[in-house]
């Protein structure tokens, strides 16, 4: 009979020798009850009567740099590293994908039969069925799983989850992977890594990053499908980490691309990704990273606009405009065009949240910004706000630098960071660094308020999604949409 039960109890299929561990002791009160119940835990070094499958391989980590999707940001945090187990790469590589880095607890089961295995030691832990979820905490160091009956088991290292039936996915807090889960304690809570192979991750990832098209936008799709698929490679091939020492490859948020799972899939975007297997933008016979962002708003930028980057040959300002009118391909997104409004007490609680992150030079003395550099303004209120000015703008008419002044000092801060400056307490980040500001009703000379108009969102550079979608209403295929927003590339296969 399927379904959860007792540790360490020898089924009808899990008859063997079993040391007796301390816990394997204490909870064999239990057992005889227990063993009649669906799934079987198994403690200690049993062996079972039936093989498990392959063990994983052993497995690399990091932090990725923060900032915008497939942002190459120079400058930005360094991946550390962290040893682990993973999944050896066979013939289809296999990605780490962190579900979450730092939780505490979260709850594991699958939609049909399951395993769940010790990576160190190739002991199988858990027989699942999938009709019950068992509860992991972090014990510790150690990783604890328990079921709905009470039975428990806690392990140092890391747990691997696998599928058990070909139909069958795991699911992590009721959300079902493809892959494995791992499962690791680390000294910042649960670290959850569901491992899969390349083409599944971008399935999961494709129709989160374009949103939901119909298939007249296929070609769309499949262009963000090969995108996904590079960025995805270059983070993989990343010569600064070593494979050994990565416990995941990506974060399953902006942060790298968002990821959703078997849930955040589509009929369409599963039809791109299997129509583009394996293809991957190169350029100069290597892939490259391959950003990508929401909207324009009319041109594209190239990197050194908005981050902290050295030009590529392959990212350079492309116009959405369509030829011989006055429109663009990206006039479908919502924010083409935007106007943002912040009141007097907003700004100040951004910029007193924000500021002194992100600004990268400042000056005492209030008003014109011509006082004596100092570091006085690092610390305490950043002031009252006095004016915000732009300072110069970039070739394709972006913001390159704004002066914020206060009555306490003036703060420069450049590109793509302006977005996060102005970003509220769990608030969305500014559309773009395509805008205008309006004039500036002041009243005792402080600002009243501040408004902005803008075109676009995100931070534009290499292919506008909206406008993918445009060229692929218009009839263009996937091939010259790349070729539009990454000139000079080359498409080939992922060996
Ligand atoms: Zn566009």
């Amino acid at each position: 009979m399927p379904g959860e039960s007792m540790p360490g109890a020898p089924s009808a299929r899990d008859a063997g020798p079993r040391i007796a561990t301390l816990s394997a002791v204490l909870l064999s009160a239990v057992r005889l009850s227990a063993v009649l119940r669906s799934a079987v835990l198994l403690l200690g070094a049993m062996a079972c009567t039936t093989a498990p499958p392959p063990r994983p391989a052993p497995a690399q980590s990091r932090s990725v740099a923060t900032g915008d999707v497939a942002a190459p940001v120079t400058g930005a945090a360094h991946p550390t590293r962290v040893s682990g187990a993973t999944r050896q790469s066979g013939a289809v590589r296999r990605v780490g994908i962190a579900l979450s880095a730092a939780t505490t607890t979260g709850s594991l089961s699958a939609t049909g039969e399951w395993r769940l295995y010790e990576a160190d030691g190739d002991r199988l832990l858990v027989r699942g069925t999938g009709r019950g979820a068992w509860t992991v905490t972090r014990r510790g160091g150690k990783v604890r799983v328990s079921s709905r009956d009470g039975l428990t088991a806690t392990r140092a290292g890391t747990l691997v989850a696998e599928p058990a039936a070909p139909d069958s996915y795991l699911t992590w807090n009721g959300k079902p992977y493809r892959g494995a889960i791992e499962i690791t304690s680390t000294s910042n809570g649960l670290l959850v890594v569901n491992r899969l192979s390349v083409e599944d991750y971008v399935r999961g990832v494709v129709s989160l990053e374009l949103g939901t098209v119909g298939p007249a936008d296929s070609a769309a799709m499949q262009a963000q499908a090969v995108a996904a698929r590079s960025y995805t490679y270059t983070r993989l091939n990343d010569p600064d980490i070593p494979p050994e020492g990565r416990r995941y490859d990506l974060v399953a948020t902006v942060t790298d691309q968002v990821y959703g799972g078997v849930s955040g899939e589509s009929a369409v975007g599963n039809a791109a990704v299997a129509s583009t297997t394996g293809i991957v933008i190169t350029y100069a016979g290597r892939v490259v990273n391959a950003p990508y962002h929401a909207s324009c708003g009319g041109t594209t930028a190239e990197p050194e606009e908005v981050w902290r980057a050295s030009p590529e040959p392959y990212l350079q300002r492309v116009s959405d405009q369509i030829p011989g009118t006055d429109h663009y391909y990206c006039e479908g997104s919502s924010r083409f065009r935007w106007a943002r409004t912040f009141s007097r007490a907003q700004v100040t609680t951004a910029l007193e949240q924000n500021l002194r992150q992100y600004a990268v030079s400042g000056t005492t003395g209030g008003g014109s910004g011509g006082g004596t550099p100092s570091d006085s303004h690092a610390s305490g209120p950043v002031g009252s706000v006095r004016t915000v000015v732009v300072d110069a703008l970039t070739p394709s008419g972006r913001v390159a630098w704004i002066t914020i002044t206060t009555d306490r000092a003036s703060y420069r801060v450049r590109g793509n960071d302006i977005r996060f400056v102005f970003r509220l307490p769990r608030g969305e980040i500014l559309n773009s660094t395509y805008f205008l500001i309006e004039d500036e009703p002041m009243h005792d000379g402080r600002l009243e308020s501040l408004s902005l108009r803008g075109r676009g969102n995100g931070h534009g550079v290499g292919m506008c999604q909206w406008g993918a979608i445009g060229r692929a209403r218009a009839g263009q295929d996937f091939q010259t949409i790349l070729q539009t927003y990454y000139p000079g590339t080359a498409l080939a296969h992922e060996e």
